[in-house]
């Protein structure tokens, strides 16, 4: 069976290989000309960077899947726990850690606050609960029921339960809220109007630790890419979706997609689409959604502005942990102004990420690199970049030069901005920051259209606020109703004949 997945996302990646080890004959068709959607890597000044996720949570799930071939990840791609997985830095000069035990973490957080510390675990265990809940509806199948729809009306806007309010349920310090509420922010969104569910992924790395990837996440797309090559996977770049076509049951025949000014057929079975909804909104038509689905999976929100800045640095920062989040004096007052705000920050508050060297060990010596992602304005209320950028890349290199990284101006190789026009141009999206739209509206991770039976969604930052982990675990679940629904009889090498080739 012909299957065609839209997209290289980690979400359409993952389904690409499990409808491979299915034994689906898979042509994966990509509108940009590298792998990743939001884990695009930037070539900055000869180094390939990701411009999106920095850090994994559970590496097992991508064990999975090269196990899918019987393969193992650790022959291809190294996993680097972080310990501490995050520090906080406040504007007093003290520092709150995110480690890797409950009892470590009970000690850091009542160093800075001891009535804090005795209502973490209670946290924690709340963190737990909405996990458990994010990982059922993960796998609670691709219709959209009225129990996703109300779920649904308990997200953003309209949330009564904020991530910002539920840390201050348990919490009283505001350093400590605010170290629990950076989630929503690291994917771009506010934790003052995001959901509590957030609070979801401290469970998932109190559980799984933090892991940076060797070579960073483009090493990873690499190595996912090669794996789905060896096990013939077809890759295409520059190959836009355009439009499709049906047989008389309504089913999707064939894909358009255009290539270089041409306009390219391809004959499927089975289509994944793991692009945002705004994306497929254009290229089905109108009757083929169903109102419900109009209304649910086509409408969008605005999210954050993204703004990265890479730095490469003539010495190595032993002490700079893997990821510090250098926290500014203002919070609400701050976070207003990055989501509803018509001008740049002046304070602006920011993670910093360490991106691991290629070569084992690191090539400290040789200095390092790091990624700095700040939430800024959308394009849609800010756009001032061309006579701003400069100015605000200068007020971030000041800052983490008082803060983080002492002496930096005179230790800097180069340093190299991306702003949101940029991040519009690479991933597409109108507001040039992350491409969260179809999460925060949309109520389910993967989902089949109503009157295409053969068209399922996937991706898209639909999987929601899990981030990697939620996009695998989604594009798992999917596999196993396609598994159900569409046996295939592809004739060519069968799978385990291909498999056992390449072990042996
Ligand atoms: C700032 C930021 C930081 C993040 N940090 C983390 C982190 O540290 N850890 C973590 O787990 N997660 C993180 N995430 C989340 C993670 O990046 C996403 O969950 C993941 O990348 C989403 O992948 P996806 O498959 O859903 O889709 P996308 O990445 O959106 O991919 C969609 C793909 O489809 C392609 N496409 C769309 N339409 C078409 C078409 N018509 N034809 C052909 N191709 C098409 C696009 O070009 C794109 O490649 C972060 C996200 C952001 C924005």
């Amino acid at each position: 069976m012909k299957a065609v997945v839209i997209g290289t996302g980690l979400e359409s990646l993952a389904s690409a290989l499990h409808l491979r080890a299915l034994g689906h004959d898979v042509d994966v068709l990509e509108a940009g000309s590298e792998p990743g959607g939001g884990a695009y890597s930037l070539r900055v000044h000869g180094h390939s960077v990701a411009a999106a996720p920095c850090s994994i949570s559970e590496p097992w799930l991508f064990d999975g899947l090269f196990a899918l071939f019987k393969e193992r990840r650790p022959d291809f791609v190294e996993f680097i726990p972080s310990n501490p997985y995050r520090r906080n830095l406040y504007p007093d000069g003290t520092h709150l850690d995110i480690v890797s035990s409950i009892e470590q973490q009970e000690d850091e957080i009542a160093r800075i606050s001891p009535e804090d510390a005795t209502r973490y675990r209670a946290f924690l265990k709340h963190c737990e609960q909405l996990y458990e809940t994010e990982r059922a509806d993960v796998h609670a199948g691709c219709r959209m029921t009225t129990r996703d729809i109300l779920r649904n009306l308990s997200m953003p806007q309209v949330s009564l339960s904020s991530l910002w309010r539920l840390t201050g349920r348990y919490f009283v310090d505001r350093r400590v809220r605010q170290a629990f509420s950076w989630h929503s922010l690291s994917l771009g969104e506010s934790p003052l109007i995001a959901s509590a569910r957030y609070a979801a992924v401290h469970a998932v790395e109190r559980r799984e630790g933090v892991w940076s990837v060797r070579g960073g996440m483009p090493a990873l797309m690499k190595e996912l890419v090669a794996l789905g090559m060896r096990h013939g996977v077809r890759f295409y770049y520059d190959h836009q979706v355009v439009s499709f076509s049906q047989d008389g049951a309504g089913r999707v025949s064939s894909i358009y997609s255009a290539h270089q000014g041409e306009r390219v057929v391809i004959r499927c079975d089975l289509v994944i689409s793991g692009g945002d909804s705004r994306t497929l909104s254009h290229v089905l038509r109108d009757d083929q959604w169903s109102s419900l689905e109009r209304a649910y999976l086509r409408s969008t929100a605005p999210s954050v502005g993204m703004y990265w800045l890479f730095l490469k640095t003539k010495r190595s920062h032993l002490e700079v942990p893997d990821t510090t989040i250098i926290h500014a004096q203002r919070w609400e007052g701050l976070l207003s102004q990055i989501c509803k705000g018509t001008r740049l920050p002046k304070d602006p508050t920011f993670a910093v990420h360490r991106v691991p060297s290629l070569a084992n060990g690191g090539a400290r010596d040789e200095g390092e690199m790091f990624s700095v992602f700040v939430p800024v304005p959308p394009l849609a209320r800010y756009a001032g970049w061309k006579f701003d950028g400069l100015g605000f890349k200068d007020t971030i290199v000041t800052t983490l030069r008082e803060t983080l990284m002492p002496g930096l101006s005179t230790q800097l190789v180069f340093s190299e901005a991306v702003d949101p026009r940029h991040m519009r141009e690479i991933l597409g999206g109108a507001l040039g920051g992350a491409d969260l739209d179809a999460q925060r509206v949309s109520p389910i991770s993967h989902y089949r259209m109503r009157a295409i039976s053969n068209l399922f969604l996937c991706g898209g930052g639909r999987q929601g606020i899990l981030g990697i982990s939620g996009s695998f675990m989604s594009a798992s679940a999917l596999a196993e109703v396609i598994g159900k629904e569409f046996p295939t009889n592809y004739p060519g090498e069968r799978l385990d004949d291909i498999a056992a080739r390449s072990v042996a």
